[in-house]
């Protein structure tokens, strides 16, 4: 064995379903290859607060379908502020640990880069979990396609009653910054349009736009909200728009945290398993950070640096598809 001898793990930042199996894969890989682990309860607020939990193989027992984090999360104002991170240092530094395995989105690898750039003898690699999708360097985070089809499954049952009723539904979706699910949503759904943040101007032509399916007495129409769309929400959107659609009763729905519950589908256990267990075979090639992602099906290793300059982007290309395949 080499010279890491004992690994923490930690779960940081929004909460997403298939972490569990990404904590199984490192705590289990771990011991397989004669490390010790420690699970680091509650993110980087547990390492400056000293929230230390020994993980045996069967801390992960039964772990796999369960949704959220087993070592649970948090945000970390204090991780932030160098005093912190040197606390978080002396604490690692005390419980023995040699190397840190971070399951977060790009907040939580932002943090591991910070630290490492001053810190250099504990390496820090990184598994990408968040339900946004939103990190570079990864075809895909762990938790986005289960909350994808969280989604689907949510407007698939609004547009029955949409249809029913002639409604005209704005379903709001998670993505403050990234529209990922709104547009996968979208189109898996046959949304008649989708808003989401990193396209401008949307809105203004919204109107016009539907008024081309109200021509042609759709029974219902469906748009997706992303919640960090530039003219706000779906309730704000709905109000703006409502006088013009008087022939249909105009809805919103929310969908709110339910999309971050729930069973993890079997992808994203099976990327997250695979993610897991490639992050400590880069800690014991002597990586440092770096983040393990998954790239045309296989995996690759991405520098923090990387992973935090560049912008993942969505495809606009796919709004016309969007618009075409709905007409
Ligand atoms: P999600 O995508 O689900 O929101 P995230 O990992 O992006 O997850 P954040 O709240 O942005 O969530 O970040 C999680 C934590 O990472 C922060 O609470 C903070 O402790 C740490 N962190 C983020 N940015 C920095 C930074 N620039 N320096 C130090 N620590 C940071």
């Amino acid at each position: 064995m080499g010279k890491i001898k004992r690994i923490g793990v930690l779960t940081s930042g929004g909460d997403a379903p298939g972490m569990n199996a990404a904590i199984r894969g490192v705590t289990r890989t771990a011991l397989y290859y004669g490390m010790k682990v420690t699970g680091i309860r509650y993110g980087y607020h547990g390492m400056i607060h000293n929230d230390l939990v020994e993980m045996k193989a069967n801390s992960v027992s039964n772990i796999l379908a369960r949704g959220g984090t087993i070592l649970k999360t948090a945000r970390s104002k204090e991780f932030m502020e160098a005093e912190g991170r040197k606390l978080a240092y002396e604490n690692l530094k005390a419980a023995e640990i040699d190397a840190v395995v971070v399951i977060g989105g790009d907040g939580s690898l932002t943090g591991a880069r910070v630290f490492c750039d001053e810190y250099y003898d504990i390496p820090f690699v990184g598994i990408p979990g968040t339900i946004d999708n939103d990190i570079y360097g990864t075809d895909y985070t762990i938790g986005y396609d289960t909350a994808l089809n969280t989604v689907v499954e949510a407007v698939d049952k609004i547009r029955d009653t949409a249809g029913s009723h002639n409604r005209l539904f704005f379903i709001e979706v998670m993505g403050r910054d990234a529209g990922f699910i709104a547009l996968s949503s979208g189109i898996a759904c046959g949304a008649e349009a989708i808003l989401i943040p990193e396209v401008h101007g949307q809105v203004s032509n919204l109107k016009e736009y539907l008024q081309k399916d109200f021509k042609r007495n759709k029974s219902s129409n469906i748009v997706i909200v992303a919640e960090g769309n530039e003219s706000g929400g779906a309730f704000a959107i709905a109000e703006s728009v409502k006088d013009d659609f008087t022939d249909f009763d105009v809805r919103v729905s929310v969908l709110g945290h339910i999309q971050r519950g729930g069973t993890p589908s079997a992808h994203d256990r099976v990327v997250a398993g695979k993610l897991g267990f490639a992050a400590v075979e880069a800690l014991m090639d002597d990586q440092k950070s770096v983040m393990v992602g998954y790239h045309n099906n296989e995996i690759d290793q991405v520098p923090f640096r990387k992973v935090i300059k560049l912008k993942k982007k969505v495809d606009p290309d796919h709004l016309q598809m969007v618009e075409i395949l709905s007409i």
